[in-house]
């Protein structure tokens, strides 16, 4: 009999306290780091056997960067941590009363549980969006929207009837939040300098690029000099900016606006909201509205002793962040981090210390050469903009290969304008 057969994940019994991660994500990640090599068992529960590294998703969705660049193999990272084990496996449900937690491999006890599943593309109910739009939440989602592209552009080049060649080239991309700007300004680019190179067939045929955003400006978060300087850059790469306009549907070629208006697009990118990934077992009251798991100062979940929630999935209101923090990367790496600390607190029975935040400031690019940034009480916008998010975002990969072949890929794209993945590897299934 295996473990599994017994209903266990193999992880190797011990005296140690145990503490289970559900997700490696940048809270997971970098929770775990602050735990290496201690005097506790770490098991990490991850679904994929790799760390994503989503800020860059959208640039492997068009075409710019191999998938494999923003990816990192778990068990490589772990190699050198020894109290670290990890499974691959989704969690299902916790039972608190008896600290379990299940997965698709089997059940696992812990000491201590950290939740820190992230997010997932809200669709809010609507399941025409959610069966006809592509989402971008992960290295699957982004392949997925690269060959969708692909494919539509393909069957575009072959038809002959020239209302259909408009629609398959097109795209819609609902959202004009910081991933809906940097995938059409990243389109524009392969408009202008990809693809009447490759797909002559369409030569005369304008391939439109509509970001549909239901508020009355783009980059909502940015202070209003950037997002007024956003929509001037992407107007002038001639993206058609619909603000203040919500989509009522979509039939597969065409955008239904709410106004009665009818877009012609093939292509439908939804990055319009995102909502906490919560594991089943939780009671309803420490849910909140956006599925986001409440907790205390501590990271701990509301009435649970010894379950926390991290990053993404995980809403801690205080007064300075009535609504909890937003739901990007530095909140997430920074409560991994302050949790560690306090586990190593409890472990030597020290009181916790309370999360506070340190907003490092937010900043979106729009192609490759221009971006918008708001740090502290400074705002930068263009080129210079532009060199500090590509240097922040090259630092903050994991792996140092991956560094230098996006640095390659990036200096190749800067200098030749362009995008050398625009592969077809899996095709996407209209059907799905
Ligand atoms: C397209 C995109 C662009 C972004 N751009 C930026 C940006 O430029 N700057 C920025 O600061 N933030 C950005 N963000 C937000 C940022 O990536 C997230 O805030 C951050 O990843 C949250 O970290 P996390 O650890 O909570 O979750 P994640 O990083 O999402 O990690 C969650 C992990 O949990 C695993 N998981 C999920 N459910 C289960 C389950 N049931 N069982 C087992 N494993 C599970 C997943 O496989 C994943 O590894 C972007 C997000 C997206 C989607």
């Amino acid at each position: 009999m295996n473990c599994l057969d017994k209903g266990l994940i193999c992880a190797a019994e011990t005296d140690l306290p145990r503490v289970v991660i559900v997700g490696g994500g940048f809270a997971g990640l970098n929770l775990i780091k602050g735990l290496k090599n201690l005097h506790i068992q770490v098991v990490l529960i991850d679904k994929n056997n790799f760390h994503q590294f989503l800020p860059l998703l959208y640039q492997v969705a068009t075409s710019g960067i191999e998938p494999n660049n923003i990816a990192f193999p778990f068990r490589k990272l772990f190699e050198k941590y020894k109290n670290v084990i990890f499974r691959m496996a989704e969690a299902t449900s916790i039972e608190t009363a008896s600290n379990k937690l299940n997965t698709t491999i089997g059940s696992i006890n812990y000491d201590f549980l950290v939740i820190a599943c992230g997010s997932d593309t809200n669709f809010f109910g609507n399941s025409g969006f959610k069966k006809f739009a592509t989402g971008l939440n992960s290295v699957t989602d982004a392949l997925d929207i690269r060959s969708r592209i692909l494919q539509n552009l393909e069957r575009a080049s072959v038809t002959c009837i020239e209302n259909d060649k408009k629609k398959l080239s097109s795209v819609a991309i609902v959202g004009g939040g910081a991933t809906g700007v940097e995938i059409a300004g990243a389109l524009a680019e392969f408009k202008r300098y990809i693809l009447p190179k490759d797909y002559p067939e369409l030569k005369g045929i304008e391939m439109k690029i509509y970001l549909i955003e239901a508020a009355g400006s783009l980059l909502q978060s940015m202070p209003e000099k950037l997002s007024l300087k956003t929509l001037k850059y992407l107007s002038d790469m001639k993206v058609d900016i619909l603000l203040n306009t919500s989509v009522d549907s979509f039939n597969g070629g065409e955008v239904i606006l709410e106004n009665g208006q009818i877009l012609n697009a093939s292509t439908f990118i939804w990055t319009a909201g995102v909502k906490g990934t919560p594991v089943k077992g939780l009671s309803s009251e420490s849910i909140d509205r956006q599925n986001r798991i409440l907790t205390d100062d501590f990271g701990r979940v509301l009435t649970l002793e010894n379950v926390f929630a991290i990053g993404d999935n995980a809403i801690l209101k205080s007064p300075g962040y009535p609504n909890g923090h937003p739901m990007v990367a530095q909140p997430a790496i920074q409560q991994g981090k302050t949790l560690a600390k306090n586990f190593v607190r409890l472990i030597k029975n020290e009181p916790m210390a309370p999360f506070e935040y340190q907003d490092k400031g937010t900043m979106a690019t729009i192609g490759k050469k221009k971006a918008v940034a708001s740090i502290k009480k400074l705002e930068f916008s263009g080129f210079f903009a532009w060199f500090i998010w590509s240097f922040i975002h090259l630092i903050s990969l994991i792996g140092f290969r991956n560094k230098i072949m996006v640095a390659i890929n990036w200096t190749w794209s800067y200098f030749t304008y362009d995008k050398g993945n625009r592969l077809i590897i899996r095709r996407y299934d209209e059907k799905r």
